[in-house]
């Protein structure tokens, strides 16, 4: 599952779903609630669906990488989990889980921090 965490514009986004829209500008359509998702870059712009747990995502994105989406799926499914302003899972968490795991996961784990370390800012 990937993380995301930047966007296109410098607002505070209130949801996922409206950190995704300023993202994807072209989906077809956010469903769902949640700050996980699962994005279908099939087609034409993305079909984005949200939902409330990492496992619940997950298991969407296997469905649909074991059905396909429809008649020109191209296989171009993921999953991620979005840092929206005040929301998503716990970043710091992860951020610090990364930096004892190994030593490869330093650099991105202070660059995660870091944008976390904006974003409560930019919130107070
Ligand atoms: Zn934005
Ligand atoms: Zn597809």
């Amino acid at each position: 599952m990937k993380l995301i965490t930047t966007h296109r514009c410098t607002d505070p986004h209130d949801s996922a779903a409206d950190m995704l829209a300023c993202i994807y500008p072209r989906a077809r359509h956010i469903d769902g609630a949640g700050d996980y998702a699962v994005l279908n870059h099939c087609g034409r712009g993305q079909a984005i669906t949200l939902h409330a747990t990492e496992d619940a995502a997950e298991d969407a994105l296997d469905r649909l990488d074991r059905n396909g989406c429809g008649n020109a799926c191209e296989s171009n499914h993921a999953s991620a989990s979005v840092l929206w302003q005040g929301g998503g899972p716990d970043w710091q968490g992860i951020a610090r889980e990364w930096e004892r795991e190994a030593h490869d996961h330093q650099t991105e784990a202070i660059a995660l921090r870091a944008q976390v370390a904006l974003l409560t800012k930019e919130k107070a």
